[in-house]
């Protein structure tokens, strides 16, 4: 048995047995030639098959990503067009004499290197890109084109590195998940994969004697393992077995309404932490992001995350959404959230510190830095801002004060921004019984359960030792959800539930009788608790 750790692309597990994938690259021979314009005729010709080819790649992409997915193989198409690379493969065949093969193989490989040097992470990646596309051009010219990358039986495959065109080609009826040393989560590879919901790994030191072998691929924990024993295929057969009813819920839920029998509609949005989630979002089918707990951003990074990187992140996130509600949780560090570079002071009981809110006041540069980017990715999408550990109406008006100056900033500077909604966490027994006139600031409630029930029962959420006295449906907690619930109602704003508790499935008939409006829970919640309201009275 060995086991590799690597990057996951997908969170998923899968077994099978290992197909090593070597990609015979074209040998190309530099070779004199004597007709330079019939061997232009030739390489534009063996051009125009390849963009047909990438124009059916495109549309089986489109059937199987979607368009944003398959728009690689557009651009693919326009590189194969643009007139710089075609010019250069012309003039050093009318210049050098040479055969096709090579006048594409050197331009090529130059234009990689010309992308691989440049400083945007971006345009780095379309140095694998262009490669792809001049390898294709080349075993059309030579007539190696048909049939490489069928599969014969279900397989994970094992390969150096996988190109775009590559992936979507397989069957993905026999692609159980893939392996690559190469690559990264960035690359248009890894996307497709995430969409197409293909377990893989990258950045696994791989081996040609595994070809035929057994493997698991934990997509979970980036997790390889070869040669797997009894123990580990059991236990990834009761995974796999899981993802399976997983999947069936899925196929029967997917697109169907949250809604109880008496056709009281529930918004049912999942929560994240990186931009990444955002695919096991989509996959489960979420209606919208209920809470994307930005400080993993800032708990990721070594130093305060720029404006900038904020902005990608929250746009990226946005889009993916297509128009369904993000809501974005401004900063909510301290507590067990430390980053170093903060330089936050040891406190005694940080639960109760300085954290979340009461940094973003006292420290308001950091926290404009982030309305900032919050504000210029809601002109890309459908953002919501909601701002966490809050006990006074005074902090709420003193926030939202901030908002409205970085707003105007921005006007002022010609920077779009959309409609954004602004929400409070409740997560205080003080918000509870403030909320009544909390209502009256903002848009929406979101309790978030899990510090509510931790200063509600004065137990510390983080101390396992106090497992015992936890009792996570406590009347007391249970009856400040109702009273939020209440007064966010009678103050005219809708009310969610972000917590842990959201996803409590002995809870939910519960919640949705007090008159949730929300449930925020963990992708993998969405469509169990679906079924669950649809069947509520
Ligand atoms: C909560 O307290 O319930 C919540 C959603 O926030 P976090 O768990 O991030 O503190
Ligand atoms: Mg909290």
């Amino acid at each position: 048995m060995e086991q590799y750790k690597g990057k996951s692309i997908f969170s998923k597990t899968t077994m099978g047995k290992i197909f090593f994938y070597e990609k015979k690259a074209s040998v190309v021979t530099r070779e004199k030639i004597t007709n330079p314009q019939s061997e232009i005729e030739r390489v534009d010709a063996a051009r125009k098959i390849a963009i047909d080819q990438l124009s059916c790649l495109y549309e089986k992409a489109v059937k199987e990503v979607g368009e944003s997915g398959a728009a690689i193989f557009e651009a693919h198409q326009m590189i194969l067009d643009d007139i710089d690379y075609c010019e250069s493969i012309h003039t050093m065949i009318r210049q050098e004499h040479v055969n096709g093969e090579y006048a594409v193989a050197v331009t090529g490989d130059n234009f990689s290197q010309m992308f691989a040097s440049m400083d945007n992470d971006y345009m780095r990646e379309r140095a694998a890109d262009v490669k792809d596309i001049s390898e294709r051009v080349i075993r059309i010219l030579c007539g190696q084109e048909k049939n490489r990358n069928e599969l014969k039986e279900p397989v994970i495959l094992v390969a150096d590195d996988l190109a775009p065109s590559e992936t979507v080609q397989m069957d993905k009826t026999k692609l159980l998940g893939f392996i690559t040393e190469h690559g990264s989560s960035n690359s248009h590879t890894a996307i497709l994969a995430r969409t197409m919901g293909i377990p893989a790994v990258i950045g696994v030191p791989i081996k040609r004697e595994w070809d035929h072998k057994m493997a698991i691929i934990d997509g979970y924990q980036g997790k390889v393992i070869i040669d797997p024993d009894e123990e580990q295929v059991a236990k990834a057969k009761a995974q796999i077995e899981e993802q399976e009813n997983r999947d069936q819920l899925l196929k029967k839920l997917k697109g169907q309404k949250t809604v109880t029998k008496s056709g009281k509609e529930i918004k049912l949005y999942a929560n994240i932490g990186s931009v990444s989630d955002t695919a096991d979002a989509l996959l489960n089918d979420a209606e919208g992001i209920g809470l994307f707990r930005s400080e993993f951003l800032y708990l990721e990074a070594s130093d305060y995350p720029t404006e900038e990187e904020q902005f990608q992140a929250y746009k990226v996130v946005a889009q993916n959404m297509a128009g369904k509600k993000v809501i974005i949780r401004t900063l909510d560090i301290g507590a067990d959230k430390k980053v170093d570079y903060f330089g936050l002071d040891h406190e005694e009981n940080p639960a109760m510190g300085y954290r979340a809110i009461r940094i973003c006041l006292t420290r308001q540069e950091i926290f404009k830095t982030q309305l900032r980017a919050i504000l210029r990715a809601s002109a890309f999408g459908n953002i919501g801002i909601m701002f966490p550990m809050i006990i006074s109406v005074d902090e709420v008006i003193r926030s939202k004060a901030l908002l409205e100056e970085v707003k105007e900033e921005l006007k002022a500077m010609d920077i779009a921004c959309g409609d954004v909604e602004v929400g409070v966490m409740i997560e205080t027994p003080a918000a509870v019984m403030i909320s009544e006139s909390l209502a009256k600031e903002v848009d929406f409630f979101s309790i978030g359960t899990n510090d509510l029930t931790q200063y509600t029962l004065a137990i510390d959420r983080q101390n396992l030792k106090l497992d015992e006295f936890y009792d996570a449906h406590h009347p007391a907690v249970l009856e400040m959800i109702r009273m939020t619930i209440e007064n966010g109602h009678k103050g005219g704003v809708w009310v969610g539930i972000c917590g842990e508790l959201g996803a409590d499935m002995e809870l939910t008939e519960q919640f949705v009788k007090m008159g949730v409006d929300e449930l925020s829970v963990s992708p993998s919640f969405i469509l169990p608790i679906r079924e669950m309201i649809r069947n509520v009275e």
